[in-house]
């Protein structure tokens, strides 16, 4: 099967989120089941740096009148067993060529032009599936997120006997792209588009409101989130529309990349080990402790958070605990960025508990996984949450997930209670109500179990042994993908 994979964010080349993980692992992954994948990204400088071999296949002019020139390339080590990544990327630089972040300025500011250069990724999709390079088209088309989302769009109006279906999968439904409703004489379509059956959203432009009408199926990435979309607390606005599409709508679980996230093999910690031969983690953990700054103490749990400094991300509930955390005898270390009120107010916490607590603002792909490596305890205590891939990563690197019971969070980590502890299905903690008093009891469970070594140590090894690999959720695609082009 050939696919083509639309996203605006691709890791190792450019992140600012799970996201990316995701973008890059899954052409390989797919790749081992036999799928032919080729992405689509926009010109980023990151992008450019990294392509290697381009050449011009073709262009087209936005509905604006720009011209855009697709280049196709490669992505070395990206690939399937490593190989070569095939990749077509929009060469635009009075759109693209802008260094930092995707989607906002040096000073937060989404770019406002937003639109248009998420409009050129949607058509240059288009014209891929539809036959812009004579040498490989695409027999369905993959688009994430709503940077992606204007795409089955784009293809549902173009003049074509032959339909390239679309799957457009949701990382976060929060995140919407809605733009004024201006913006829609830039897009190309049909007047007919810009209705309450299309993609207008309360008199606006919304970029995944096109994806969740247009595209031929949507996934997103965990089961339970697939669920929860679909009510009124967690749909954003869109549950109704989410309701009316819940036949064609699937919830896939991330994996976890395992060339990148493997404690057995990974460079970046000073002491690699596994789950059957953990020593190295309490070697991780006091090199930790002193990079840091916290007191270098083998026997205090170390719990960590890794992630954007958000509310739904549950930092209030982080900041509401530190007490919990430091007089059971615990650690506490950020690493993270975000909301300017909750990166204060966690740095100002720091400052008065030296040695026991230590914040350290910014994005540190490195240094996020000596955290997995060296700490006890992950927290993830989100209001939402789409899939997670830190619980993931802190369950494969021995660092219990503490988790709120909701989206992937609840599809991935098993609470730990004398039955599971028994059946060996324990691998973290779960806790229900976005609140401080049930989280505040979770981080007590853990201080309670880490004094246990026996049982700590089971419960770590649990966790570690399981492997959330791409492997099986490649598969799901594989078959999603299968089915719907059998079907048009
Ligand atoms: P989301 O996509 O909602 O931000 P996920 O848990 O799905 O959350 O993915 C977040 C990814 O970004 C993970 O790979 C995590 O390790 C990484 N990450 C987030 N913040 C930082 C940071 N400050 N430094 C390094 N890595 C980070």
């Amino acid at each position: 099967m050939r696919i083509l994979q639309v996203s605006a964010e691709l890791f190792p080349l450019l992140k600012t989120g799970g996201l990316a993980d995701v973008a890059g692992a899954l052409p390989a992954a797919l790749g081992a089941q036999g799928c032919a994948v080729r992405v689509l990204l926009p010109g980023f400088p990151a992008v450019l740096a990294a392509l290697r071999a381009p050449q011009k296949v073709g262009s087209f002019t936005t509905p604006w009148g720009e011209g855009v020139d697709i280049v196709a390339g490669e992505f070395p080590g990206l690939g399937a067993a490593g190989g070569v990544l095939q990749a077509y990327v929009l060469m635009a630089p009075g759109l693209y060529d802008r260094p930092g972040n995707p989607y906002h300025d040096a000073q937060q500011s989404p770019y406002a032009d937003n639109h248009r250069r998420f409009a050129a990724l949607a058509w240059g999709a288009a014209h891929l599936a539809y036959g812009l390079d004579s040498a490989w088209s695409p027999q369905l088309v993959h688009c994430h997120d709503w940077h992606a989302g204007l795409a089955p769009a784009c293809m549902a109006f173009w003049d074509s006997p032959q339909r390239v279906p679309t799957l457009f999968t949701i990382h976060n439904l929060a995140y919407q792209g809605c733009f004024a409703a201006g913006t829609f004489a830039d897009l190309g379509l049909p007047a007919s588009a810009f209705g309450v059956h299309g993609l207008e959203f309360y008199g606006q432009v919304s970029f995944m409101k096109a994806a969740l009408v247009y595209a031929d199926h949507i996934s997103t990435v965990s089961p339970t989130y697939a669920r929860e979309i679909q009510t009124a607390e967690q749909g954003f606005g869109l549950d109704g529309l989410l309701r009316s599409r819940a036949a064609q709508l699937s919830g896939i679980l991330n994996g976890v990349d395992g060339s990148v996230w493997d404690p057995g093999q990974d460079a970046l910690l000073a002491h690699p080990f596994g789950a059957r031969k953990p020593a190295g983690k309490a070697l991780n953990k006091a090199v930790l402790q002193a990079e840091t700054g916290l007191d270098v103490l083998p026997g205090a749990p170390l719990f960590t958070v890794v992630g954007r400094l958000t509310e739904q991300k549950g930092l209030p509930l982080v900041l509401a605990g530190i007490e919990e955390i430091v007089d059971g005898g615990g650690q506490l270390l950020v690493l993270g960025s975000g909301d300017a009120d909750l990166e204060h107010a966690l740095a100002l916490q720091a400052r008065a508990r030296p040695g026991r607590m230590a914040v350290r603002l910014g994005y540190d792909e490195a240094l996020a996984h000596r955290i997995f490596g060296g700490s006890d305890v992950t927290l993830v205590p989100s209001r939402f949450e789409p899939c997670g891939l830190t619980q993931l990563y802190g369950l494969k690197y021995g660092s219990l997930p503490l988790v709120r019971r909701v989206g992937g969070l609840a599809d991935t980590v098993v609470d730990t209670d004398l039955e599971t502890l028994d059946d060996r299905s324990a691998t973290g903690f779960v806790f229900d109500a976005f609140d401080s008093a049930p989280y505040r009891r979770a981080l007590r469970r853990a201080l309670a179990l880490y004094r246990r070594r026996a049982d700590w140590s089971r419960v770590r090894h649990n966790g570690m042994r399981i492997a959330f690999s791409w492997e099986n959720s490649a598969r799901q695609y594989r078959d999603l993908y299968a089915s719907l082009i059998s079907t048009h």
